[in-house]
């Protein structure tokens, strides 16, 4: 018989069909949304009490794990104390936080406050466009990024973005970006060592500076790995390459560690990997682990000092309501504090070294083309046929998904459509998880891989 519960329960899945446009996905009147009700650790609750290991920490942001209550009580003392303060204002935790920020970038950099991953990043192309300006550069306007490589859903962060299906109902976009090839490294011509490939690709990087010419050039925007692209990781010769391209022909280096970033990829920051220097970075999602919404741009402070040397140059003329909400930053340093203390950044490195190794038999199953794996970040990419690497059909690809999600695991799907190349498996748990989720994941993935091994 169903229950005065039950009712409730039908009852909010209708009104949220009814009210609801939800993110990306399609109206499916036969498939409706989850709705999530609790979430603990690395587990999260649905309306209909099916509890599901969140292999994918939301959108890659729930770094340190869900239902953390020091972070609602820092939230909820700061909003008691101060609930807003502009930041053409300012308050202590949104100075406290920069000075953090700095501290974990083992830099000097002037921290800008937005609410989001996209934010962060239209902030980094004005602050670059208007960088080069003052220094009577004002033919620097455009953006080079990487095919497959995705920064946002705002006009210019789409623009930067690589993945056509997400841009070309929505044009024209911003002009002025442009885009190159990244490194994928499984999909190189044969006969090319990966770090042959590497410098080959970054030299492809200097000759579109070249041919647009360079004096037009005024920033390169890249992931120290593309994530949502399909997780593909650079030999780092690359990024030393790009780097040293960019100084060559003074186009400012923009990474955006919005996934990266804070412990993701085993280290505090992806870039720290390589020897490398950004002069912005951008961050998001991990910085409050999505408790609230808040981002960074982190900028060189020798750049800012530009903006100070004249009357006329002083403004950065970009405001907005939300950043840097006072509520956001005090999370946003309970959070750090949380990873620094429970050591997350290395607990990434040591469970991401666990899961590659259990994982690493499904080289062998007759559909898996590659596994690529970076701190706790990994992608599969699966293939229909291993020696022309083929990319699986959709219905593999969701099959293996769906059946995850039976057995309690939620994992994702990326890569970029249009290419064909939207046959990327990817798990992106809490760096929270325990060694008890792992297992859980690792038996789940394998489970499935052996029911769909034809
Ligand atoms: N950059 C990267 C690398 C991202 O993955 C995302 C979001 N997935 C963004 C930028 C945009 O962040 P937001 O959704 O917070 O705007």
């Amino acid at each position: 018989m169903e229950t005065v519960e039950d009712k409730k329960k039908k009852l909010l899945v209708e009104k949220d069909r009814q009210n609801v446009w939800h993110h990306v996905s399609p109206y499916n009147k036969d498939n409706p949304a989850m709705v999530v009700t609790e979430a603990k650790g690395s587990w999260i609750t649905d309306h209909n009490g099916n509890r599901l290991l969140d292999g994918m920490s939301g959108l890659w942001c729930v770094n340190v794990g869900y239902g953390r209550e020091e972070l609602a009580l820092a939230a909820y003392e700061q909003m008691k104390q101060m609930a807003y303060a502009p930041m053409i204002q300012s308050h202590a935790p949104a100075i406290e936080l920069a000075e953090k920020i700095n501290e974990l970038l083992d830099d000097d950099y002037m921290i800008f406050y937005s609410n989001s991953g996209s934010d962060a990043n239209e902030v980094a192309f004005k602050i670059a466009r208007q960088y080069h300006q003052q220094n009577g550069e004002s033919l620097r306007y455009k953006f080079i990024s990487r095919y497959r490589a995705y920064h946002g859903s705002s006009m210019g962060a789409l623009s930067a973005t690589g993945q056509a299906l997400r841009k070309y109902k929505y044009e024209p976009l911003s002009s002025g970006f442009l885009h190159v090839a990244p490194p994928d490294n499984y999909r190189r011509p044969a006969g090319q060592s990966v770090k042959e490939y590497n410098l080959r690709r970054a030299e492809e990087l200097e000759e579109k500076i070249i041919w647009e010419q360079k004096e037009t050039i005024a920033g390169i925007i890249m992931e120290p790995l593309i994530t949502g692209g399909g997780v593909l990781i650079p030999h780092p010769v690359y990024v030393k390459k790009v780097q040293e391209i960019c100084k060559r022909h003074g186009v400012l280096l923009i990474i955006d560690e919005v996934i990266c970033g804070f412990g993701r990829t085993g280290k505090m920051f992806g870039h720290m990997h390589y020897d490398s220097r950004p002069d912005i970075v951008t961050m998001a999602k991990g910085l409050t682990s999505a408790y609230l919404p808040l981002s960074i741009t982190a900028v060189r402070k020798d750049i800012y000092e530009t903006f100070k040397n004249s009357e006329e140059n002083s403004h950065f003329r970009h405001v907005n309501t939300f950043g840097g909400n006072p509520a956001a930053c005090a999370v946003a340093l309970k959070n750090i504090e949380i990873i620094e203390q429970e050591n997350l950044v290395s607990r990434a490195a040591i469970l991401g070294d666990r899961l590659e190794k259990e994982l690493e038999e499904l080289k062998d199953h007759p559909y898996v083309g590659d596994i690529r794996s970076q701190g706790f970040l990994m992608g599969i990419e699966l293939v229909e046929d291993k020696i022309t690497k083929e990319p699986a059909l959709a219905q593999r690809v969701s099959k293996i998904i769906g059946e995850c999600k039976v057995n309690g695991l939620i994992i994702g799907k990326n890569g970029d459509t249009v290419a064909g190349y939207n046959n990327i498996l990817t798990i992106c748990p809490p760096l929270s998880s325990t060694d008890e989720d792992l297992d859980f994941i690792i038996t789940v993935v394998k489970k499935v891989f052996k029911q769909n091994e034809s």
